[in-house]
């Protein structure tokens, strides 16, 4: 895996403190108004990312906690961040380049193509960021905010969606969040109990399963080659989103340490030898 994603830019940012936010009906994650950004890079520990985001979209299907769910969506972002709807969405990160926001089939927006300034609106509900849009230009003017601006600076080379969706106004719905990560939790239960069951299945189950699973893919990160000491392949991941996806696929399709769910706890791990089980937690109980 380390050597597949040797290089990439993959930074992203959390921030020291999250709430809960209404506008109107709907409710979004946002930073608090004094909290102050981390850059991180989520490959660092990608597993527990993974792991943490499966046990989540678990917990989320389920309708009876719904207490303990939002508590535990804000420790997540506390943890790792925002996900990065805004960049992940359309057909394009970098469609601030373009005069307007093209958007492949998803399960959030229903328009395929929207007005730009339309677009930011729903992921900047509260206080919008100083962006003139005139055709395919795009003009920023940073808040005079100095950690806003030197941030700003550090991702200077990203595109400016990525950028903009690392400021501090910038916010989730939380139904969204709960959405994805209950998606990423079903594909995962659909691969495993296929294989569990795979014998037993009659063949109109199996097809079930298959195309529940083909529903799952799509958007991939992008690359581009630099010329360092010699020509390297850097991956984009201009979203977290995107980068707990594509690990996700790829520990998913790891043969050698597969992803199991205990039938103890119901907990989603890494078995580290393929005869477990059980979690490591339930295996020393
Ligand atoms: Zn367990």
């Amino acid at each position: 895996m380390k050597n597949l994603f040797e290089h990439t830019s993959s930074a992203w940012v959390r921030y020291s403190c999250y709430e809960y936010r209404k506008s109107g009906n709907i409710l979004y994650i946002t930073p608090t108004e004094d909290s102050s950004p981390i850059l991180y890079d989520p490959l660092n520990d990608y597993e527990s990312l993974v792991l943490d985001a499966l046990n989540l979209g678990r917990l989320a299907a389920r309708a009876d906690r719904a207490d303990q769910l939002q508590s535990e969506v804000l420790e997540f972002v506390q943890k790792y961040g925002l996900l990065g709807f805004m960049p992940a969405l359309p057909t394009t990160p970098d469609f601030m380049e373009y005069e307007q926001v093209y958007l492949p089939k998803n399960h959030f927006i229903r328009e395929e193509v929207m007005q730009t300034e339309d677009y930011l609106r729903l992921f900047f509900p509260f206080d919008s960021p100083d962006v003139v849009k005139r055709g395919v230009q795009s003009r920023w003017n940073i808040s005079d905010d100095k950690s806003m601006m030197a941030l700003a600076m550090a991702l200077a080379d990203r595109p400016m969606s990525v950028n903009l969706c690392c400021q501090r106004q910038y916010s989730e719905r939380y139904d969204w969040i709960l959405q994805v990560l209950q998606d990423w939790a079903f594909t995962f239960l659909t691969s495993f109990l296929y294989y569990l069951d795979e014998k037993r299945m009659d063949d109109l189950s199996r097809e079930l399963f298959q195309k529940g699973m083909s529903a799952f893919g799509g958007s991939a990160p992008t690359y581009h080659i630099e010329l360092r000491e010699r020509p390297t392949m850097v991956w984009d991941f201009h979203s977290l989103l995107l980068q707990v996806q594509m690990l996700f696929s790829i520990m998913l399709t790891d043969q050698a340490s597969p992803m199991r769910c205990c039938p103890s706890c119901g907990k989603v791990f890494v078995a580290e030898n393929r005869n477990d089980e059980l979690c490591p937690e339930c295996r020393l109980r």
